[in-house]
């Protein structure tokens, strides 16, 4: 019998009991109600809840996953439903909806910590700890509707990572709900503590697979006072890489952003996203976005920066340069980075790698994964932009101009083979930001270490024995 066929009439019974102890109101079972959580952003994976509940607190999720696990049905825990590979959607099962988990329980200044439950928005969390005078400084685009849950179960990277790290390290301590219903509190809010296995970081990044995070002790960082952004021209990745290097000994952990676009994605910024106008007289083969930030008001970091790309320039590394004189010129300049996703879009199909290698290979991966692009069709565009200082970039490939978007997404699986392999040759990873979900699974399985993939397995296992914590998943 169909797996959706054998769990439909389980499925009636348990809602009863959810109905029970959250209320009507926060279960969902219409199909209308619960389309925005059965499908993500882009539509790409279309999927089918049984129901959707909103716990309120963490004895309500202990509650649903202890009830689903006597009836033997599946959970998804569910943030903003801002993940990019498909992990949030739900395949006959229930969806964990955390959005009414939305406390600050805590914030402590002097320790530099705030706690918070997982269902607050991103942008919550920055302004909690702006308004109590410290700095939260995990950022990305999503950051007005993704859920710190969510941030933490895909290891969330973004904007600031070069001088604070991913998601991962900017968490002290977890409250994670386990596949029998315990609670595990591990809401430490220490810098300090070796007492055994550090088990947060088995949930950091596992995509709810296994168990549900629904609360966090997260690091705070002394409020910026000083920034500059500069937007740079160089001649090539090489170029820009070199830029890399000289600012990152000369400005040490000043150095907060380091952003890379080639001349396609800015070209495609100019034309289609509103209110951009051209940095320069004239375009370059590859453009670098800098920022510098400081907790020390008295630092003027405008005239550090100019002077190190004076002398990056007298060295032949850099064409140009604009030093924003005003935050309005700085959001001017960072738009043009942000704007890419949305050109991107407007220049037709693309087939997107979330990619990695060590930040000394980066400009000899993006040669040679032009290079193997073009060799599969030389009309296609390259669009590799990103995170170039932590070494993670979105490599992604634009449809020629004169081909229907569906014959060029047929050739997915060939532009996968030819950049993963080369991100394999140079000691990568296939997904540096958005993780596993289903869009990976498969490159999964080809490309992590076979003992690596035999220990997440067991640890699968060992945690979640019936398999009901997001089935179908990274794994
Ligand atoms: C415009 C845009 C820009 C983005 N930019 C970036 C970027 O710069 N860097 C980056 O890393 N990502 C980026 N993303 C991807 C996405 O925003 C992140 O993956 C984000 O962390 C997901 O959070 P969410 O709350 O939306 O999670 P969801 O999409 O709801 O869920 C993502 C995964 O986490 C699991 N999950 C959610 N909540 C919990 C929980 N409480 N406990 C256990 N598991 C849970 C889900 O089951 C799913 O597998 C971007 C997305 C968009 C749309």
């Amino acid at each position: 019998m169909p797996d959706a066929l054998n769990r439909q009439p389980i499925a009636e019974e348990l809602l009863d009991t959810l109905v029970y102890r959250l209320g009507a109101d926060y279960v969902l079972t219409e199909a209308s109600d619960m389309l925005p959580y059965v499908q993500e952003q882009r539509r790409l994976y279309p999927g089918h809840a049984l129901a959707v509940v909103m716990p309120a607190c963490t004895a309500d999720v202990a509650y649903i996953v202890k009830q689903c696990r006597h009836h033997g049905v599946a959970l998804v825990p569910q943030g903003g439903n801002t993940g990019l590979v498909g992990g949030g959607v739900p395949h006959q099962s229930i969806v964990v909806a955390l959005g009414r988990m939305n406390r600050i329980r805590d914030i402590d200044p002097t320790n530099a910590t705030i706690t918070v439950e997982a269902g607050c928005i991103l942008q919550a969390v920055q302004d909690a700890a702006h308004d109590a005078g410290r700095l939260f400084p995990l950022s990305l685009a999503a950051e007005g509707s993704c859920q710190i849950g969510g941030n933490l179960a895909t290891n969330a990277g973004g904007i600031n990572v070069l001088r604070y790290g991913n998601a991962r390290d900017l968490v002290l301590g977890l409250e994670v709900v386990l596949a029998d219903g315990r609670v595990m509190n591990g809401l430490t809010a220490l810098r300090k503590d070796n007492t055994g296995y550090d088990l947060k970081h088995l949930f950091i990044g596992s995509e709810g697979t296994l168990g549900i995070i629904t609360a966090a002790v997260l690091k705070l960082y002394p409020m910026p006072r000083g920034k500059a952004t500069a937007l740079v021209g160089c001649d090539s990745p090489h170029q820009v890489l070199a830029l890399y290097d000289q600012l990152r000994s000369r400005l040490s952990d000043t150095l907060t952003a380091f952003e890379f676009l080639p001349r396609f994605a800015m070209d495609a910024v100019l034309s289609h996203v509103h209110g951009t106008r051209a940095p320069f007289n004239q375009s370059f083969a590859s453009y670098a976005l800098i920022e510098l930030t400081t907790p020390d008001a008295d630092l003027d970091l405008n005239p550090r920066l100019e002077a190190a790309l004076a002398d990056a320039f007298e060295n032949n590394i850099v064409c140009d340069a604009i030093i924003a004189t005003s935050s309005k010129q700085s959001q001017e300049l960072w738009r043009l980075r942000e704007g890419v996703a949305e050109a991107q879009i407007a220049e037709g199909a693309s087939i997107k790698h979330d990619i990695s290698v060590p930040v000394s290979r980066i400009a000899d991966f993006i040669e040679a994964a032009s290079a193997a692009c073009l060799s599969i069709l030389p009309a296609c565009r390259i669009c590799a932009f990103g995170h170039v200082g932590d070494g993670n970039l979105h490599f992604n490939v634009s449809q020629p101009v004169d081909m229907e978007a569906n014959d060029f997404m047929d050739l997915t699986p060939r532009f996968n083979r030819a950049v993963h392999d080369l991100v394999a040759d140079m000691n990568g990873s296939i997904s540096a930001e958005h993780g596993i979900g289903l869009a990976k699974r498969t490159e999964l399985r080809r490309y992590q270490d076979p003992v690596a993939l035999a220990l997440m397995e067991g640890i699968k296992t060992a945690l979640d024995p019936q398999g009901l914590f997001n089935p179908g998943k990274l794994l």
